[in-house]
């Protein structure tokens, strides 16, 4: 490691198993000196998040679903605990909708689908940065994870593409209220890599193939790379920086036009 994040401790919240976008930021933070704790949403992933943690001495502070503001409160009180010192960072990898609404038309999309996914996928990081705020050093770093559906129509995206632009929007939002304690906040727009969030995406595969023939990369991206990139947000070499969304894409959100040479999907 770097230690780049020595001295650094913080939550991560939303790591599912190890595909999550959640564990290769966890990763990428562990190897640069940070100290971490981990939440699950429910028993099931409990078992899965447990041995993810061992692996990189995290603590597991408990179930969090962030429809549940009880569960929200529990797990800050716990880090509370687990690091009287403070925290550094929240990294946050959260998102929800219904699988039958991210496919076919977003005009079909229900209201109550539509304040489920909003609340999950967008209310809950506000949810989190208050009671974040009350636990932060100054020199803190909020971190909240988006995607090219928020900025331009994408197939199947649907609600989530507007639940993501009410996120990035509350990442400028959150940048400002929470700048004048020095607390920063940012998002990565990721590159679609396959989830167990992205695989309820309609054609998820097709997007893949997309992105690899239509980036100017001319590939996907990882878990690892986007780990990396987060790493550089919650340390202090992006002290400058606040309320930006950073691309890590392969380069896609440049691309205007069909790559002329790319092979027929
Ligand atoms: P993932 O399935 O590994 O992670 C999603 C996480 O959200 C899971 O850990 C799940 O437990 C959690 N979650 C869902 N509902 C919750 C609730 N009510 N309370 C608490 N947690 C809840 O998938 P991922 O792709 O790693 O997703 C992480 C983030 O990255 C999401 O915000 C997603 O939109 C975003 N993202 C993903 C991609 C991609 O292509 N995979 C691209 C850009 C952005």
């Amino acid at each position: 490691g770097t230690g780049l994040l020595a001295g650094k401790r913080g939550l991560v919240l939303g790591v599912a198993n190890n595909r999550s976008i959640a564990w290769g930021i966890a990763k990428s933070a562990h190897a640069h000196g940070a100290e971490l704790a981990f939440t699950y949403q429910g028993e099931a992933l409990k078992k899965r998040v447990e041995p993810l943690a061992r692996e990189l001495d995290a603590r597991v502070i408990g179930h969090c679903d962030v429809t549940d503001p009880a569960s929200i409160d529990a797990v800050f009180a716990e880090a509370a605990k687990a690091f009287p010192e403070g925290i550094d960072f929240v990294v946050h990898c959260i998102a929800f909708s219904d699988k039958d609404e991210l496919t076919g038309r977003y005009i079909e999309t229900s209201e109550g689908n539509f304040t489920k996914s909003l609340l999950i996928s967008c209310y809950s990081f506000t949810a989190i940065a208050q009671r974040a705020e009350k636990i932060m050093r100054p020199g803190g770093s909020l971190l909240t994870l988006t995607y090219y559906g928020a900025e331009k129509w994408m197939p199947h995206y649907n609600v989530m593409g507007v639940a993501k632009a009410a996120l990035e929007a509350s990442v400028r939002y959150l940048a400002a209220d929470l700048g004048p304690k020095d607390i920063r906040v940012n998002a990565i727009s990721a590159g679609p890599i396959k989830t167990l969030a992205a695989s309820g995406i309609g054609d998820f595969r097709y997007i893949l193939k997309w992105n690899e023939y239509n980036a100017p990369l001319r590939r996907t991206v990882t878990i690892g790379e986007v780990g990396e990139t987060a790493a550089y947000l919650i340390s202090d070499m992006s002290r400058g920086m606040t309320g930006e969304i950073l691309h890590v894409d392969a380069g896609y959100h440049v691309v205007g036009m069909k790559n002329p040479e790319a092979p027929d999907l």
